[in-house]
């Protein structure tokens, strides 16, 4: 997030968002890094319809905002946040097991983790790669998060996309231009944000899946620290892991968020 000014018109923000409107809060609480400064201003959003609207709002005031997700893959400044901070907390999901290829959908601020978690539980195969993975669906989809072999663009059937000036569209995986941990959203900030977003899924045996699971657990648990910690926000360079070069000091090669 980059501190921008003038100052946000605090009082149409009040009258666009009444009591969701939070003024001056201190981020780092909602970041897995634990640091930085506060938001000037910060919405909570309850919905997808929720997040539709708020972002159409700024939009139409032209002010800049930024969603923030789960926070896991986000370094804010200690001179806090001049954009307006949507909170996205709209966690619907809905698994789909009737017709042909079983999927699941779930609104953006839905915790990956836990979708894959009650995807396993259905023995609903496609998500194990996730299993740890901090953070939420909306910010998986936006940055193509991966673990194991295993991406979002591999699952993704649709995203439903909020675009400045198409409004709302369903994008297929082809049209988000995935590439490793990037994608056309990523690319392009400002322009789109996620609604929601529809992962196909393959039956399979809870209890193989589950082992699957606990394998890339055991596995995170060995290779990270526990609690509050870096992961794996970095970008692995070509060749080399961003983990092995923070933990040597004085990477040679420059460490990307983005
Ligand atoms: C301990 C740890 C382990 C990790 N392990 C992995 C791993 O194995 N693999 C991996 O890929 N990543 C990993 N990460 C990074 C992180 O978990 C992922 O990138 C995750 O998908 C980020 O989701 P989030 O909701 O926390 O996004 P945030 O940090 O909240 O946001 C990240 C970016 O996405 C944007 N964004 C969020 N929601 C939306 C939305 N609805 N629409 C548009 N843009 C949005 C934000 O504006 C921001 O630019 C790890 C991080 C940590 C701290």
């Amino acid at each position: 997030m980059q501190v921008m000014s003038p100052d946000l018109p605090l009082e149409s923000l009040r009258t666009a968002f009444g009591r969701r409107l939070r003024e001056n809060q201190p981020l780092a609480r909602y970041t897995s890094a634990r640091i930085g400064g506060s938001a000037d201003a910060l919405v909570d959003i309850a919905t997808a319809a929720d997040l539709a609207e708020a972002a159409q709002t700024l939009w139409d005031l032209g002010l800049p905002f930024v969603v923030l997700g789960g926070g896991s893959n986000l370094l804010i400044s200690d001179a806090g946040v001049r954009e307006v901070v949507l909170f996205n907390q709209a966690n619907a999901v809905r698994f789909e097991e009737s017709g042909g290829v079983p999927s699941v959908w779930a609104e953006s601020g839905a915790g990956l983790g836990a979708i894959a978690r009650q995807a396993a539980s259905r023995g609903l195969s496609g998500l194990e790669w996730a299993a740890g993975i901090p953070g939420t669906l909306g910010g998986a989809v936006a940055g193509n998060a991966g673990a194991h072999g295993g991406d979002i663009s591999m699952v993704l059937e649709m995203a439903t996309i909020l675009h400045r000036k198409d409004g709302r569209k369903d994008w297929s995986a082809q049209y988000l231009a995935y590439e490793y941990r990037s994608s056309w959203l990523k690319l392009h900030p400002g322009l789109a944000i996620v609604l929601s977003a529809t992962l196909a899924l393959a039956k399979k045996p809870a209890a193989e899946i589950r082992a699957q699971m606990d394998t890339f657990l055991a596995y995170r648990r060995l290779t990270q620290p526990p609690g509050a910690s870096m992961g794996s926000m970095f970008k692995n360079p070509p060749g080399d892991s961003a983990g092995r070069l923070i933990e040597r000091g004085n990477p040679k090669a420059p460490l990307r968020l983005d």
